[in-house]
């Protein structure tokens, strides 16, 4: 659309999360409107500060880069991390490395410097507008549904820290410190967070954080002071369609969120992005086709990487980790490992009944509804 065209374009959008920002800032820069509903008093209310890691191995290009042409500065803290030590269940080590970072480490929460705050800075100089307070559950001319996840799927529970340590990335597969999912422990500059991310036995939390904790003292020598605890969900889905009329889905709303280690927060932004871009093409009815192209391979295999991890128990763990040694660089073994496959295409229908999320997709029997979350409330129509 021409510049001025798109002055008339105005896009709603529910949820100021990675997603909403993401899909707000491709229609501010472009030239468009849009206005963002946040639930909250600020962005980044379901975070404490702690670090994650923005993932930099599923495609070639550099996350960074990839994010500079959504629109999205790199205003925020993000720390390149070329090697990430891992441990297998019987505490013996392994090291991915890289020359191209394998992700960056960066904070969520509303503090400066985090990407939740830098995100809602860079979008209201982009004009933005933010409501914050105003929980949406209509959006009645349509629009991007970005609010996140609503059920668990996984959960994570940790610490932040501060701590005299040198900077590291260090990671361990037990299913003792983490049932079918994975623990962490990232530092950087005098900060630091420790998590265990279950996907099963959520009930157990404070047991498997106590052993995680314990689990990277004994190894590493972790030294926390002022230690806070933090917990969070997640949902993941590899759905068939994030539209519903002129309701576009995005993040994790529509359940984008690798299934395997759930690493969410690229898919969040990459998603959002396309969602915009959408509206200012006046084609919402093209977005199932473009996320699809981007990542639906990868949310695809995610599913059956899922599915198989599930099966691995604690003597596959250190198998598949003693894999990663048959590749030089770390990061070509990880976007091997996360790509679809012929096979993993073929083994998907078995691992999408198998798998379990809570996380439904964006379909509603009742013609014309407009409400972001119907689809949990409105029975099936009857022929
Ligand atoms: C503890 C933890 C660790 C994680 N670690 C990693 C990691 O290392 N790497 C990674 O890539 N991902 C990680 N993730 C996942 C990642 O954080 C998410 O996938 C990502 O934040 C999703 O972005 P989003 O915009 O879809 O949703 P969110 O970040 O959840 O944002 C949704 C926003 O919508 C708002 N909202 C909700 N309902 C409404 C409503 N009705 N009206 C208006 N607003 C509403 C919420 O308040 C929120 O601000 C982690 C998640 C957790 C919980």
């Amino acid at each position: 659309m021409a510049t001025e065209e798109l002055k008339g374009v105005a896009v709603e959008i529910s949820g100021a999360g990675p997603a909403g920002l993401a899909a707000a800032l491709t229609v501010a820069r472009a030239g468009g409107r849009a206005v963002v509903h946040e639930h909250n008093a600020d962005v980044g209310g379901r975070f404490h500060g702690d670090f994650q890691g923005l993932e930099n191995w599923t495609v070639k290009e550099d996350v960074i880069e990839e994010l500079g042409r959504l629109g999205i500065d790199a205003t925020f803290e993000h720390t390149p991390y070329r090697e990430y030590t891992i441990f297998d269940p019987e505490g013996r080590q392994f090291a991915y490395r890289s020359p191209q970072p394998l992700f960056y480490v960066v904070r969520r929460g509303s503090q400066a410097g985090t990407l939740d705050a830098c995100l809602r800075d860079q979008a209201v100089a982009a004009g933005v507008e933010i409501r914050f307070k105003d929980p949406s559950q209509r959006l009645a001319k349509g629009g991007i549904v970005a609010q996140g996840p609503r059920g668990s799927d996984a959960i994570a529970v940790g610490q932040v820290f501060e701590t005299d340590m040198a900077d590291g990335a260090f990671g361990a597969l037990s299913d003792e410190l983490a049932p079918k999912g994975y623990s962490y422990l990232l530092i950087h500059k005098g900060r630091g967070t420790v998590a265990s991310c279950l996907f099963q036995d959520y009930h157990n939390e404070k047991k498997y954080l106590a052993r995680t904790v314990e689990f990277f003292s004994k190894k590493v020598g972790v030294r926390m002071t002022n230690a806070k605890h933090f917990g969070g969900t997640g949902n993941f889905l590899a759905p068939r369609t994030a539209r519903k009329g002129r309701l576009l889905y995005a993040g994790e709303s529509a359940g984008f969120q690798d299934a395997l280690w759930g690493f969410g927060m690229r898919y969040a932004m990459l998603s959002g992005g396309l969602a915009g871009r959408c509206f200012l093409d006046g084609c919402p009815e093209e977005y199932d086709r473009r996320w699809q192209e981007r990542i639906g391979g990868l949310l695809r295999a995610s599913i059956v990487n899922r599915y198989l991890f599930e099966k691995l128990g604690n003597s596959g763990y250190a198998t598949l980790l003693a894999d990663v040694q048959k590749y030089s660089d770390g990061r070509d073994w990880l976007r091997d490992h996360y790509a679809e496959t012929w096979w993993k295409s073929l083994l998907f229908p078995i691992a999408r009944r198998a798998v379990r999320t809570s996380q439904k997709e964006a379909g509603c029997p009742k013609e014309g509804c407009d409400c972001t979350w119907c689809r949990c409330q409105h029975p099936p129509l009857k022929a």
